[in-house]
């Protein structure tokens, strides 16, 4: 039995050996990966981020390509993570994320994975603005806003500009209103909401989300007296409708500094602060964002994804 068994073995071996190099010859059959991907989730919801790992020795570079727009990677020790937004607009679809590696030895690399998006699950509420503020209802108002605010939301920063600690909410007020919500104003109207909005009253105190370094202090059309800032990794922070700011562009500010007092300025219905998040050129839920938690290179703190 045993005998046998060898010699089955035997055969088996050698007929391995014998088509080893003709199914390599004649099959599309790529060499086996020096990266290894991971990811931290099933699928990423509309509007929400999530987090791909990919590790490999010798890697000196990650970018993915995912819904037309390019996600950079940054570097924790072997380890290079990305952080993939979907769009909040998206199909439930699975996308295609295209990763692209480069190696220290010139080389590079393709791998390819779906990524299924599901739904955000986004609500509906209707808005009521003052007669004086109609005419901010008007999609050329909104597109000039837009392109002056995704000229610097696109670009990305590849230094990490906060410290070892995750995202904070900008105010501990009560949120009136959410993320990727379908507004009708002035029962006429149809808009996305971009961020989350808090009932302050005017004057209250406004946080810094993270470290960062100011872009803009600026008045808008739409979100008033507004202050962007940058995180580093493409993540950027908005607060608008602000009374008065406290920073300038250029500035450098560290989590938790007050950066304003909230208003009533720009197309708002009342006085509230609303705060946005942009990662890799799309806007995400930042409550989610400040929820999902992240090991950060210098921290210690293990810390894991709702
Ligand atoms: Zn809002």
């Amino acid at each position: 039995m045993k005998h046998r068994l060898t010699i089955t073995g035997l055969i088996i071996i050698l007929i391995t050996l014998l088509l080893v190099p003709f199914s390599t010859t004649t099959a599309q059959q790529t060499t086996p990966s020096r990266a290894i991907v991971r990811t931290d989730f099933q699928f990423i919801r509309q509007g929400r981020v999530g987090v791909v790992h990919v590790t490999g020795a010798d890697i000196i570079e990650v970018r993915a390509v995912f819904q037309e727009r390019v996600h950079y990677f940054y570097q924790e020790g072997n380890d290079f993570v990305g952080l993939l937004a979907a769009d909040m607009e998206s199909d439930i679809a699975p996308y295609e994320m295209q990763l692209w590696i480069k190696y220290a030895d010139g080389t590079g690399e393709r791998i390819d994975q779906d990524i299924q998006v599901e739904s955000g699950e986004f609500g509906r509420s209707d808005v009521t603005i003052s007669q004086r503020l109609v005419p901010l209802l008007d999609q050329k108002v909104e597109d000039a806003e837009m392109a002056r605010l995704f000229n610097i939301l696109n670009r990305f920063t590849p230094e990490r500009y906060w410290a070892n600690s995750w995202f904070i909410a900008p105010s501990t007020d009560e949120p009136i209103g959410w993320f990727g919500t379908y507004r009708l104003f002035n029962e006429t109207y149809w808009k996305r909401h971009t961020g989350v909005d808090v009932r302050m009253a005017i004057g209250t105190p406004i946080m810094a989300m993270a470290d960062g370094r100011v872009m803009l202090t600026e008045m808008m059309d739409i979100r008033g007296n507004y202050t962007l800032i940058d995180h580093g990794w493409g993540i950027y922070s908005g607060y608008a409708h602000q009374s008065e700011f406290l920073v300038v562009p250029g500035q450098w500010v560290r989590q938790g500094d007050v950066i304003g007092l909230s208003g009533l300025n720009g197309r708002s219905a009342g006085a509230h602060l609303h705060w946005e998040m942009s990662v890799a050129g799309t806007w995400i839920d930042p409550e989610t964002f400040v929820e999902m938690k992240l090991v950060t290179p210098d921290s210690t703190e293990i810390v894991e994804q709702p």
